[in-house]
């Protein structure tokens, strides 16, 4: 059986007001549960991450889940490169 292509994405709640909301995969050890949107399942985040944009302006992904989407700062970049 194959395995699955797509794996489950998630929003998480929004902290105080002015911070970017975060998209989670299902896999995210670091995801908060307690009140995470369901996105949906995608291929990869970048859908996820665009299907979350629709409906919210501030959104980055999990810098451990989903550090192909990430936009994170240069010294974090620098750090993991
Ligand atoms: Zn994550």
């Amino acid at each position: 059986m194959p395995l699955p292509l797509t794996s489950a994405y998630y929003l998480a709640p929004g902290p105080e007001t002015g911070a970017a909301r975060v998209v989670h995969s299902d896999k995210c050890q670091v995801m908060p549960r307690e009140g995470a949107e369901p996105l949906g399942a995608f291929e990869s985040c970048a859908p996820a991450l665009q299907q979350a944009r629709a409906a919210h302006r501030d959104v980055n992904a999990c810098a451990l889940c989903c550090p192909a989407c990430y936009v994170g700062s240069p010294e974090f970049e620098a750090a993991t490169a």
